[in-house]
């Protein structure tokens, strides 16, 4: 069933546990995503990386909130939409029209004050909509520039309590020794630096770069503040494995026409790994 994000979000800081987005580029990966969220009995968020829409074109904006939305009527467990990494007050308005319930204002590039100003401003907006907010403190960058051991990128326990303060956000994602895309070496989370995050902060906190960090980690930073967990790069790298798979099989065969199998045949393939991530890491 559709679930509104915000909702899924209150149920995983109650149930102190993370519920993972999973990035989905096409409504394969989405499926697979809302299916394995259903034999798991587990909640689950289907999350647009918005590039795909506007540099990729691997789905249009409006027919993926709707596909979700269809997807989700398909099962019992509750699904949730959410539009990952925009830059400015333009993009979120374009998702927001689209029917996403929640976005993400990604301003962490900018001074403190800029980032304040236009995270605030977007808060503004979304709140008349109904809609749920997520920001970004510190400075989450790409593991292979090795970010994820960049100290001076890491969120400040008490900068990010200002930022929630003056803009209202309902969810933060932070820096804690966490990156976007493949790590070079295995990342140490700061997880002393997550709890004095969680103590002066109120709302769900985020983990995104989720490829590649060890389960006992994950499961340690679910238990103090991490609410929602960004699972992109590590996703795509099974989606094409499978494809990959699904080519080699059919090698041989000379009818075209077997392209027609090949969803089925990669969800078959995507789904009891996600299925084990959400059977490890949730505890809803
Ligand atoms: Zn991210």
């Amino acid at each position: 069933m559709y679930e509104k994000t915000q909702n899924i979000l209150r149920m995983a800081k109650e149930s102190n546990t993370s519920v993972i987005a999973f990035i989905c580029m096409d409504y394969i990966m989405a499926r697979s995503v809302v299916y394995a969220a259903e034999k798991t009995n587990t909640p689950a968020i289907v999350m647009l990386y918005p590039e795909h829409v506007s540099v990729q074109h691997t789905t249009g904006i409006c027919n993926y909130a709707t596909m979700v939305k269809e997807l989700a009527g398909e099962v019992n467990v509750p699904i949730g939409l959410h539009a990952d990494h925009d830059y400015s007050y333009g993009a979120v308005v374009r998702s927001m029209n689209a029917g996403f319930d929640s976005i993400m204002i990604d301003g962490s590039m900018h001074s403190l004050e800029k980032n304040i100003s236009i995270t605030k401003e977007v808060v503004i907006k979304a709140h008349s909509l109904n809609v749920c907010v997520e920001g970004e403190i510190g400075h989450v960058g790409l593991a292979k520039e090795d970010a994820d051991s960049r100290e001076d990128l890491y969120t400040k326990p008490e900068v990010a309590k200002k930022f929630c303060d003056e803009t209202g956000v309902d969810a933060l994602a932070v820096s804690i020794g966490n990156a976007h895309g493949e790590y070079k070496s295995i990342p140490k989370l700061d997880i002393k630096r997550l709890e004095e995050i969680h103590d002066m902060t109120d709302v769900p906190l985020v983990l995104h770069g989720g490829s590649g960090i060890p389960d006992n980690q994950l499961l340690i930073a679910f238990s103090k503040g991490i609410n929602k967990f960004n699972l992109g790069t590590e996703f795509l790298g099974r989606y094409y494995s499978a494809m990959e798979e699904y080519i080699n099989v059919n090698k041989y065969n000379s009818n075209p026409v077997k392209i027609i199998d090949l969803p089925e045949y990669v969800q078959s393939r995507l789904q009891p790994y996600l299925e084990n991530r959400l059977r490890t890491l949730c505890r809803f």
